[in-house]
């Protein structure tokens, strides 16, 4: 019999303490620079790729931990050093997920080491779902994928909004409308590789955090792709698409299943702001003299650092079994993907807040990071489903009832 343990291996030690290294030495220093400039930070990029942070074989390594916890690990850590950065750093992986969770093993082998490139040229990829009129309700998408018998080709037109690397990836998989009568379920996702015609970036998104990672409209325009760019193939969709208009149910939803699997995922990013948030409060607490005294010796700002180290904890906690039960297979019976993303995320929010208020007015200029911690951490309880969204899957899964 297993014996249940909560203790890091070696191994995932090792790895932890590593990453950390880069985030602290490489990424911290750099935050505030790339925060102001709102720009991808490609020099950050190009030295997690030379030290191999950024990768194929990262990532890989990272999905081989059969715990599920490895990559739970490096995501606290990267966004430990900065969430922006980091989501600069694995928005390629949301694309990388898509693959995973739609392409055949073949699509996957030929898609996923172009999604990456190689630390002399480095790729990005992107996952563009929402849409200007389809953000939380994915099954109005309006983006068509048309198909052309005569060239054996798919036509996309549409516009994509919100999209991480949207417009500066080298691979975009783009989810569209094959069938818009049957709503989520007559979509499909479609590689659009490097240098195909017909796909640009629209506009550039200002943002109140995660500045150095880029967002923007991508534009679909007589966007035509082979066949094979078709993620799991014709066949499968033709059998799918079938299967529903005769009513019964088709197995999966192509936007939901890359989102189920990465909500963990986004839940351990907002642990890293979390943490570094609380750190850097604790430390300041403890030297903040007024009235005489250190200010964490009053149970007002005491209690709130025991507040947010119990929440931060108990967060990680569902990311790790989320995490856990998805590497294992286990399906979320309880909304339990959903649960550490919206525990993380309002975590996040909740604990760079108090973070701010115990710095006073240090905590609400930009010399200091925590004003910064607190705008990245917004976006946690935005995309990738809503905390109102997840609150519904979770909601509906335990009780059975289509909760509105
Ligand atoms: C920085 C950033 C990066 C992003 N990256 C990507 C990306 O890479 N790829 C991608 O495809 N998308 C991306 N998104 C889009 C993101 O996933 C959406 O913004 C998110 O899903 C919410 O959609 P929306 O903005 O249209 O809000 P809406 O869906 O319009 O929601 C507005 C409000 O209404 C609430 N609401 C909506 N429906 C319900 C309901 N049924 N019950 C209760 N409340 C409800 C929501 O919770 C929210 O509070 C990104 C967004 C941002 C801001």
């Amino acid at each position: 019999m297993t014996e249940f343990s909560m203790e890091l291996n070696d191994d995932q030690k090792t790895l932890q303490e590593w990453v950390h290294g880069f985030a602290q030495n490489v990424m911290r220093p750099a935050a505030h620079e790339w925060d102001e400039r709102e720009e991808t930070p490609w020099p950050i990029i190009e030295e997690a790729a030379k030290i191999g942070i950024y990768g194929i074989d990262f990532f890989a390594n990272a999905m081989a931990d059969k715990s599920g916890i490895s990559l739970m690990l490096i995501l606290e850590e990267l966004a430990w050093g900065d969430a922006g950065i980091c989501m600069a750093l694995m928005g390629t992986t949301l694309g990388v997920a898509a693959i995973l969770a739609n392409g055949t093993p073949a699509q996957q082998m030929e898609w996923i080491p172009q999604c990456f490139g190689t630390p002399d040229d480095i790729k990005l990829a992107a996952f563009a779902v929402s849409e200007p009129d389809a953000g939380s309700d994915v099954s109005s998408l309006r983006t068509r994928a048309i198909y052309d018998a005569a060239t054996d080709e798919w036509v996309l037109n549409g516009t994509k909004t919100w999209i991480s690397n949207g417009g500066i990836a080298n691979v975009h998989v783009v989810v569209a409308s094959v069938d818009p009568e049957l709503g989520s379920r007559g979509q499909a996702s479609f590689v659009v590789p490097d240098g195909t015609r017909g796909i640009r970036m629209g506009q550039k998104f200002k943002k109140m955090g995660i500045r150095a990672s880029h967002t923007a409209e991508v534009v679909l325009e007589d966007c035509r792709v082979p066949g094979s760019c078709l993620l799991g193939g014709k066949e499968k969709l033709d059998e799918k698409l079938a299967l529903v208009r005769e009513g019964k149910k088709a197995s999966s939803q192509a936007a939901m299943a890359t989102f189920e699997a990465s909500r963990p995922s986004v839940g351990a990013q907002a642990l890293g702001i979390a943490r570094a948030a609380y750190e850097y409060s604790l430390d300041y607490a403890k030297e903040r003299k007024q009235f005489g005294r250190a200010i964490i010796e009053n149970q007002a700002i005491a209690f709130k650092l025991a507040d947010m180290k119990m929440h931060i904890d108990a967060a990680r906690l569902l990311v790790w079994r989320a995490s856990w039960m998805a590497a294992s297979r286990k399906p979320f019976l309880n909304g339990e993907g959903s649960m550490s993303k919206l525990y993380a995320g309002e975590t996040a929010v909740k604990v760079t807040e108090e973070a701010i208020q115990i710095l006073g007015g240090y905590g609400y200029v930009r010399e200091y990071p925590v004003e910064r911690w607190h705008r990245d951490s917004k976006i946690y309880t935005i995309f990738e489903g809503t905390s109102e969204i997840q609150r519904l899957i979770i909601s509906r899964a335990i009780s059975g009832v289509h909760i509105r």
